[in-house]
């Protein structure tokens, strides 16, 4: 795992021309909008940065996040680890983890770029002021190339994070059974329409997980990658995992899951 992680630091800004300009003040790492999905190769690689346990990087500096799936579907997403807004590890204007940052940071902006229709990215609100999003920079075909090969680390990096705090990947949850609850808090845009409070789904979200006793079950999970030999227990995970990804199609979802009071319970989609 030690070669995979310095690999993996590397490719972080390997053939990249991209540098941040002085005046954007870090919107990106201090928007509570802009989700950082991270996986628990992503915290382990943080501990390794700051010599930080893991199990209290995530106490500390971890939420859970909540992605709908589409934007007219604001019910249904994927649960994920993010980083809580502002980011705790912006020290200025420097990210103070930066070789070992997550690598959903070290993909962005670029990997928008990859998409063919770029101007779906520059209309969206949340990056209207974003300067590296309304002005593209170059990738070269090398950058490309290491795009996507981090691109299919990441995945399978998701794989086994979700796997083996979740026991299943991606984790859907459907939340219509409790959309009177985030109804209640709804924020007026200009143009007249409402938006959805993601904080609110989170609050609902964190307080039903702790009180389930999820919460502690992923705590001690990641308490065991503390451990001396974390970092082979981990290996060894990888190894496991990275021959078990399935890749998702979005648009055909069977399985996902719904809260029956505090717990989880399966529900099948037709
Ligand atoms: S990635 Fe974009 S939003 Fe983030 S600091 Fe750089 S220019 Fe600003
Ligand atoms: S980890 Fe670094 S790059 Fe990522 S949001 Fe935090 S400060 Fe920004």
């Amino acid at each position: 795992m030690e070669k995979y992680f310095s690999e993996r630091s590397l490719l972080f800004n390997a053939w990249s021309e991209f540098s941040c300009p002085d005046d954007c003040e870090r919107i990106g790492c201090k928007h509570p909008d802009l989700h950082i999905s991270v996986t628990i190769i992503d915290l382990f690689s943080i501990s390794l940065v700051t010599g930080q346990r893991v199990c209290d990087l995530f106490e500390k500096y971890i939420k859970i996040g909540f992605d709908p799936i589409d934007e007219k579907e604001p019910f249904f997403g994927r649960i994920s680890l993010e980083l809580k807004k502002p980011c705790h590890f912006l020290e200025g204007k420097n990210c103070s983890i930066y070789p070992g940052r997550p690598i959903a940071c070290a993909l962005f902006p670029e990997s928008c770029f990859l998409s063919k229709n770029i101007e779906i990215f520059r209309r969206k609100e949340i990056f209207k002021n974003f300067p590296c999003i309304q002005v593209p920079c170059n990738i070269s075909q090398k950058r490309k190339e290491t795009l996507y090969k981090l691109l299919e680390m990441w995945d399978k990096e998701i794989f086994l994070s979700d796997f083996y705090l979740f026991g299943v990947s991606p984790f859907w949850l459907d939340l219509k059974n409790l959309s009177e609850l985030v109804l209640k808090d709804l924020i007026p845009l200009e143009d007249g329409r409402v938006k959805i409070v993601n904080q609110c789904i989170e609050g609902i979200l964190f307080q039903r997980f702790f009180e389930s006793g999820y919460w502690s079950d992923w705590k001690v999970k990641l308490e065991r990658l503390d451990k001396k030999d974390g970092l082979s227990y981990l290996g060894n995970l990888k190894s496991a995992t990275d021959h078990m990804i399935i890749y998702t199609n979005k648009t055909k979802v069977r399985i996902a899951h719904q809260f029956d009071g505090i717990k989880i319970r399966q529900i099948h989609l037709p």
